[in-house]
């Protein structure tokens, strides 16, 4: 067993050594492949040329370019230049080294070309090989690795990119590209490179802050950040404008106006008046409307609801306590059907409810941008839920609810209240009874209760109590 063990793990030793001199001379012979070509004849494109090989009077490079020469040592530079201040700059820097300082006279420089042309009287020899020392048009991959930035897509170029190309990263500010992972050697753009060059990101912890205020340009608005040095946005988004008025123009988000729909709106408008005056006027119809359901109920909140008014845009709410406060726009309400609000304060606190509440309520059209009264509904006054010493209507009571009188002739509408508490009275600070037309054309009614008829035709008369609570007579005029 120990015999065949030995023999075994000589075999072995000699398979692996034998593997390890075939992967030398491979790797020996791919490097004499890359690193010493000779060119005896021929066109070469200059990017192809490296340094260690040799070349011979009779070879040509495609694209001509600015070489320097030391005709003692036998060596060329090849630049990227066609100028001869390349070429000029290039010896000079020759000169200045170590190895080819004591022979000036012995550099030179000019065109590829030229010095390599095989007919030319060039100051080269013929059959003489020329080590190739540097080339300048060797392009190398640069690789960029933005340590978690924005992706940059590798290139092959004979020198770093000059400026540098940008990168981003959330949260963090560019603090510069550097050729080692460490940072410590920083990447000079346009610096000629001589072999595939990575290059790294550093970044520094950087987090913005935005503005309150919106920012905007026609389009669009958003947050701009607190620092200058970025453009980073928060909240981009494009300018809300309405349908009517200031706000075609005006975005409802930012303030922004647009002048160019400013204008477009004014001349819609000014188009719209010539053509076609907007008939907006508030009718006995439309009260009527607004009045059919409104209704007041005070209590924590103040519940306040009213009927659609056709062609209304809104509807303004007036609130105050009863007493001598003026009634103030409590809610302004945008759309035309919306026929409700609630109300949790008043004259900034919450609401009393020992305290009466007076309220009515206008429809509005917008028109022009201006808003035009349709509508107004009577002044409900309503007890406050905690009031223990008035009360509310429960309802009307009509003694008649229809009407036949002839043109010219009167009557009288008899109505009593049905209280919701018995035991006390009716707010007593405005007529216990209001009274409105539908039609004024049929029939009028006075403040307190007598009918005209005015012409033929059908129409209702309305009676209100003190908090809304209403009845409907018909009136036939014959
Ligand atoms: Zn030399
Ligand atoms: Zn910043
Ligand atoms: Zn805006
Ligand atoms: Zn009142």
């Amino acid at each position: 067993m120990q015999r065949m063990n030995k023999l075994h793990r000589s075999r072995y030793i000699n398979v692996v050594v034998s593997m390890m001199m075939a992967f030398l001379m491979l790797a020996a012979m791919g490097t004499t492949q890359v690193h010493a070509a000779q060119y005896t004849t021929g066109t070469i494109d200059p990017a192809e040329l490296k340094a260690g090989d040799v070349v011979y009077r009779g070879v040509q490079l495609t694209v001509d370019r600015q070489i320097v020469v030391c005709k003692k040592c036998n060596m060329i530079w090849i630049t990227t230049g066609t100028d001869y201040g390349t070429g000029d700059m290039k010896r000079s820097e020759v000169v200045a080294t170590e190895a080819h300082k004591d022979h000036p006279d012995k550099v030179g420089y000019s065109e590829f070309n030229w010095y390599f042309n095989l007919d030319s009287s060039g100051p080269l020899l013929k059959n003489t090989p020329y080590t190739i020392v540097e080339n300048a048009n060797i392009k190398y991959k640069i690789i960029y690795n933005t340590n978690g930035g924005s992706q940059i897509a590798e290139e092959k170029q004979t020198s770093l990119p000059d400026p540098l190309p940008a990168a981003t990263k959330d949260g963090y500010e560019f603090a510069g590209w550097y050729t080692d992972a460490d940072f410590t050697t920083i990447a000079r753009p346009g610096q000629a490179l001589t072999a595939d060059t990575t290059l790294y990101a550093k970044w520094v912890e950087h987090r913005h802050t935005f503005r309150d205020e919106w920012s905007s340009n026609d389009t669009s608005h958003w947050h701009a950040a607190t620092c200058e040095h970025t453009t980073e946005k928060k909240d981009e988004a494009a300018h809300v404008y309405g349908t009517a008025g200031v706000e075609r123009y005006t975005c409802s988000v930012c303030k922004y106006v647009s002048e160019t729909r400013k204008r477009e709106a004014e001349a819609a408008d000014k188009k719209n008046t010539e053509s076609k005056p907007v008939k907006v006027k508030r009718t006995e119809a439309k009260d009527a409307a607004l009045n059919s359901k409104f209704n007041v109920k005070a209590g924590k909140t103040v519940k306040v609801t009213w009927g659609k008014v056709k062609d209304a845009d809104g509807y303004d709410v007036y609130m105050a306590y009863c007493g001598k406060d003026k009634e103030k726009v409590v809610k302004s309400v945008k759309a035309a059907d919306s026929l409700s609000v609630e109300i949790s304060k008043l004259k900034k606190k919450g609401i009393n409810q020992k305290k009466n509440i007076k309220c009515h309520v206008l429809a509005y059209k917008m028109v022009d941008g201006k808003k035009v009264t349709v509508a107004k509904s009577i002044t409900i006054h309503a007890a406050g839920k905690k009031n223990k010493s008035v009360t509310d209507a429960k309802s009307i009571k009509l003694k008649k609810t229809s009407y036949v009188l002839a043109k010219g002739k009167k009557a009288v509408v008899k109505a009593s209240i049905v209280k919701k508490d018995k035991k006390r009275p009716i707010i007593n600070h405005i007529s216990e009874f209001r009274y409105a037309t539908s039609d004024s054309k049929v029939a009028v009614v006075s403040k307190n209760g007598k009918i005209t008829a005015k012409g033929k035709g059908s129409c209702s008369i309305y009676v209100y109590a003190t908090n809304g609570c209403a009845q409907k007579i018909k009136v036939v005029v014959k």
